[in-house]
């Protein structure tokens, strides 16, 4: 919990509310799995994450200016060692088209996730002034706009509650090994809806939370994106 103090604070100095994947450590502070990576501010800086990483990795965008970062090209899936560099010139030319003086704090380079054997959720938090911390939960990627397959509880939610969050959507059977697939792992899953239950709890200055996609595998989860606004 400390640690996820430290974050919050020294991201508050900064002069915006808004934090997407740079803090992800706060994630990483409560227990909830996220892809190896780093965000880094120089070509030179990728090349050597993605060295570290050893294999193809996904390259995004890092600006509080920019919250849907594919919907501006700024989010590469699939790049190999030898494109990072390119591919972070890139990146901060289709910001700086979308918006010349976004502020870019840099990129991240990130270890894939295999989405085939995963279904991606989202796992969310929105403060109401008159309940408290909503959390969210639901079918994420693509389809969250598309199938608004969500639902919703009052942090904190108890086990028994994470898991009836699993299988009040809709797409509970995806969840569950629908079509010869192999069911995920539910119990990382409802772990993870407590573990973000237990930091929007402790962090009231946290308003809202969006961990989209929550990629939910038969070995665990990961969390592959996150944006967060503060008071
Ligand atoms: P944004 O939501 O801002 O566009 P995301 O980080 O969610 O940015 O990336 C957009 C999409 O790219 C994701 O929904 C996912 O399908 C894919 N993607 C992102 N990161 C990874 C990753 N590490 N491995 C595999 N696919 C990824
Ligand atoms: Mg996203």
């Amino acid at each position: 919990r400390d640690r996820a103090r430290e974050i919050l604070q020294s991201a508050s100095r900064r002069e915006t509310n808004r934090l997407g994947v740079e803090a992800m450590d706060l994630l990483d502070a409560y227990g909830i799995p996220t892809p190896q990576g780093a965000v880094v501010d120089s070509p030179g800086e990728a090349a050597a994450v993605a060295e570290e990483i050893g294999e193809e990795v996904v390259m995004k965008i890092v600006s509080p200016d920019i919250l849907h970062k594919s919907d501006i090209g700024g989010v590469e899936v699939g790049v190999p060692p030898e494109e990072v560099r390119d591919t972070y010139e890139d990146l901060v030319v289709r910001a700086r088209n979308y918006q010349s003086d976004a502020t870019i704090l840099g990129v991240q380079v990130q270890e894939m996730v295999d989405l085939d054997s995963g279904t991606e959720t989202i796992l969310g938090m929105n403060r109401d002034p008159q309940f408290g911390p909503l959390l969210l939960f639901g079918l994420g990627g693509i389809f969250v706009e598309v199938l608004e397959d969500t639902t919703v509880r009052v942090a904190p939610v108890s086990e028994p509650e994470a898991r009836e969050m699993l299988d009040d959507i809709e797409s509970a059977p995806l969840l569950q090994g629908a079509r010869g697939r192999d069911p995920v792992d539910e119990t990382a899953l409802v772990e993870t809806v407590q573990r973000l239950s237990q930091l929007v709890t402790d962090f009231p200055a946290i308003v809202e939370l969006d961990i989209n996609p929550l990629v939910a595998t038969p070995d665990g989860v990961q969390a592959v994106d996150l944006r967060l606004t503060l008071d």
